[in-house]
């Protein structure tokens, strides 16, 4: 029974590294990958690095040398969805779109498959924002191909993921002027990665660090810490803030929405910030269990927020289930760690500040939420 229910897959994961080399030797295709932030937390794991060692620069090497054409960091597409996110919060915040609140976040397809079935009334108060990997996949699909001037059908793209429910969310199509399909053709999970790894002979500590590709190069810190639980929030509070005040708070101004760790809070973590008359009251939550105990509470009308983060896995996307298994080893909190600390030695912490993105703005999305960016960046749920 749990093999059918898991709702993040985690125990029906299916093998697509044959998939991917396909790809990467079919001449016609031009392979594009995306790693999310928390597979750098990981991957170095079953290599025999060091957390310092596995970088993402190194994970872009790896891809290099396997064939991959182009590598980039799914960091950016956090920053993309964090202008996205933080923009619909506000509008709905601040207009009082939203008698009933909260807004709940949209980036995990675990939490997303199970609000959709086990609390449909709630469907109406998620966010219509993609998942970085669907945002990334759809700007490669269509400004990406632009760019390179080749017709879309040609690029395969290819994200790296800790999640094996992200499988599945890679099923949901584009529809837009030039291009109907897949956002995203193929995931592996960070255990696949390394499968790839080891059956190119590539040793892991010759790798180098190498930059991903441009013009979608630059990443924040405020991208990094998605994959922890409350990064997120965190993230996204950041951008609102710098909206609704035209500068920016310390970054480190709403680190209250970190979780304290797997038994702290039953996995919820309240927080509640004053910017001038406004009053912010948010919870970041991840386990499922913890999430159904939080569902209900609001539902009894016995706790009122206007934001809530929820991670289907402990500790969020660290922990998730394309990570290496340690038996007996629990590591998400530890990973997520990692995650503030390259955070903290960002050169840019604030996703409304990543050129890169506003440069994509300027160019081809014009603003936030505009119409373009819903045909792509955005999607509708059903119960
Ligand atoms: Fe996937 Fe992250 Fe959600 Fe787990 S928390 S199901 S890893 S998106």
């Amino acid at each position: 029974q749990c093999i059918t229910h898991c709702p993040v897959g985690a125990l029906t994961a299916r093998d697509d590294t044959e998939k991917v080399w396909e790809a990467i030797e079919d001449p016609d295709k031009i392979v594009v990958a995306q790693v999310a932030p928390a597979v750098r937390t990981a991957w170095g794991e079953e290599l025999g690095l060091s957390p310092e060692e596995a970088t993402i620069g190194r994970i872009m090497d790896a891809l290099k040398r396997m064939g991959v054409d182009y590598a980039f960091d799914t960091v950016f597409s956090a920053d993309l969805t964090i202008m996205e996110e933080a923009s619909e919060f506000l509008e709905r915040f601040t207009k009082g779109e939203f008698k009933d609140r909260p807004m709940f976040t949209s980036c995990c397809p675990g939490w997303i498959r199970f609000v959709k079935t086990q609390f449909p009334h709630m469907v109406k108060y998620l966010s219509t924002a993609k998942s970085p990997q669907q945002m990334f996949g759809a700007v490669m699909k269509t400004y990406y191909a632009q760019k390179l001037g080749v017709d879309p059908e040609r690029i395969f793209t290819v994200s790296i993921m800790p999640c094996v429910a992200k499988k599945a969310e890679r099923e949901m199509e584009l529809f837009y002027e030039e291009y109907a399909g897949h956002d995203v053709d193929a995931v592996l999970t960070t255990r696949e990665l390394v499968r790839m790894i080891r059956s190119a002979h590539i040793r892991p500590e010759g790798l180098n660090d190498i930059e991903s590709d441009s013009p979608m190069r630059e990443g924040t810190g405020a991208g990094v810490i998605f994959g922890a639980t409350g990064g997120v929030m965190e993230a996204a509070l950041r951008t609102a803030y710098f909206a609704l005040k035209g500068k920016n708070a310390p970054a480190d101004a709403f680190r209250a929405v970190r979780s304290l760790g797997f038994n702290a809070n039953n996995g919820v973590q309240e927080a509640e910030f004053k910017i001038d008359d406004l009053v912010l009251r948010t919870a970041a939550v991840s386990g499922l269990g913890n999430t159904r105990a939080l569902l209900e509470r609001i539902d009894r009308g016995e706790v009122h927020y206007d934001f809530v983060e929820v991670m289907a896995c402990p500790g969020g996307c660290v922990g998730g289930g394309g990570q290496p298994i340690h038996d007996g080893k629990e590591l998400a909190f530890e990973r997520g760690r990692q995650l503030y600390y390259l955070d903290a030695g960002a050169r840019l912490r604030y996703s409304h500040e990543n050129p890169d993105v506003k440069a994509m703005y300027e160019e081809f999305f014009e603003k936030p939420n505009s119409h373009k960016a819903h045909l792509l960046l955005h999607t509708e749920h059903r119960k």
